[in-house]
């Protein structure tokens, strides 16, 4: 069987995969997964890295190796399983992308280098940044001026390449015209990805890459969520003006899947048992003291301190009176003793534990800053980067004073801001006003 299998198509292996795998009465995994595309109307299979790993190791490591050819060997196996489960959303949708997950290792952000090069890699991060969508031509149709005749050219890189000034057909000089009602489109944006602020060794500022996102992928990810990207790493030629190119090339990671994961609040997911034990100890007359008592429990005392920090992370609940206005439902604590009192402690302790909890100590966690910064983009649009408090939205900021942030451009202690002259934060630059709720 083996002996077989080396020999076979690579396409023919993943599709064996696709039809055989973990398989009951009702099918394979892959092709309920397949039907489940097909009734969300998606583009993508996702696949799981392991399930290729024990159907065929062989064909793990090509992946790995050489992933630009394999993964178009996965996609073209998924799209021909979908005409086999359904032939009329195969036709409607016409390709479906091969998306991999759960690589077993996992590559640190700081570390992609030359050597990861047209490899796959898993990498690790916060979206700070995402840009608007644009359509990017895929197929361009060309027009003959004189003989009226079509050429279609499948485009790539930076530029559009045309069929140049002579006409196949008429064999004359001639000038041609792009129809883009007929030509092809897909969507595209960037992302910039940047390292946890728990990956950070200590002392330094954090890293960040552009990931390519294409297709159904655009818009899977929005600043603050912390995502797990499979792509392919690649480097990018640096132009400069008329005198050439650099050797110095760009690194930049071309997305094949975006996992959001982490302490994301919506996947905090509360299941019946959860809500049945919750309701129970709600009855309890020493619920709050034995919550009290369970908030760092390793650090002696400071009932009042903890009972604070409680009320901060349960959150009370906004109000809206009568006449409109709002009584906001979120809390600060401010932590105010002498050192050596476990502040920090306490501090880490509840970063920890909050959903989207995101804590800043000396080092900075966030080189947007504290709230965020407007940037232009190289196209000339205007884009927002997420800071450290917008990154912690719907969670707990937890910030030392001794944090360094940057803000207008120069790195800044917290505690520094809490001298009355200095506690100001710009958050509206360049026009753009900045909500948190
Ligand atoms: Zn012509």
């Amino acid at each position: 069987m083996t002996a077989l299998l080396k020999t076979a198509r690579p396409e023919d292996v993943f599709q064996d995969l696709f039809r055989t795998h973990e398989s009951d009465q009702i099918g394979s995994k892959y092709r309920k997964r397949l039907a489940q595309v097909a009734i969300t109307n998606g583009k993508s299979l996702i696949i799981d890295f392991d399930d290729l790993i024990s159907f065929d190791p062989a064909l793990a490591r090509s992946l790995v190796e050489k992933p630009d050819d394999y993964i178009t060997y996965a996609s073209s196996a998924a799209t021909a399983q979908m005409r086999v489960e359904d032939p009329e959303y195969a036709e409607h949708v016409g390709k479906i992308f091969a998306r991999f997950r759960r690589l077993p290792e996992k590559t640190a952000l700081r570390k992609i280098g030359a050597e990861h090069i047209k490899k796959i890699a898993l990498v690790d991060g916060i979206v700070v940044r995402t840009t608007q969508v644009k359509p990017t031509i895929v197929s361009a149709v060309f027009r003959c001026r004189k003989c009226l005749e079509i050429t279609v050219l499948d485009q790539e890189g930076e530029l559009i390449h045309g069929p140049g000034s002579h006409c196949q057909f008429c064999k004359q000089s001639t000038s041609f015209e792009l129809l883009q009602e007929q030509s092809k489109f897909k969507n595209t944006q960037e992302a910039r990805i940047q390292e946890r602020p728990e990956d950070l060794p200590p002392g330094q500022l954090p890293r960040y890459l552009e990931v390519r996102l294409e297709d159904d992928l655009v818009d899977s990810a929005r600043p603050g969520d912390r995502v797990s990207v499979t792509s392919i790493v690649r480097a990018e030629k640096q132009a400069v003006g008329e005198r050439g190119r650099l050797r110095t090339f760009n690194i930049y990671l071309d997305a094949n899947f975006v996992d959001v994961v982490g302490k994301e609040t919506e996947v905090v997911e509360i299941t019946p048992e959860d809500e049945k034990q919750i309701l129970e100890a709600a009855q309890d007359p020493w619920v709050q003291r034995k919550l009290v008592m369970s908030l760092a429990p390793s650090i002696y005392g400071y009932e009042d301190v903890k009972e604070g920090i409680l009320y901060l992370l349960f959150g009370g609940t906004a109000k809206q009176l009568p006449d409109g206005v709002n009584i906001r439902g979120d809390e600060n604590v401010l932590l105010i003793g002498d050192p050596g009192t476990a502040k920090s402690q306490l501090l880490q302790y509840v970063s920890r534990i909050a959903p989207r909890g995101l804590y800043t100590s000396g080092r900075g966690t966030t080189a947007a800053g504290l709230t965020a910064a407007v940037l232009r983009e190289k196209t000339g649009g205007m884009i927002l980067e997420a800071g450290a408090l917008v990154l912690a939205d719907k969670g707990v900021a937890c910030l030392h004073p001794d944090s360094q942030v940057l803000i207008d451009g120069i790195s800044t202690r917290i505690g520094h801001l809490f001298d009355a002259k200095n506690a100001k934060i710009a958050v509206t630059k360049a026009g753009y006003h900045l909500t948190m709720s």
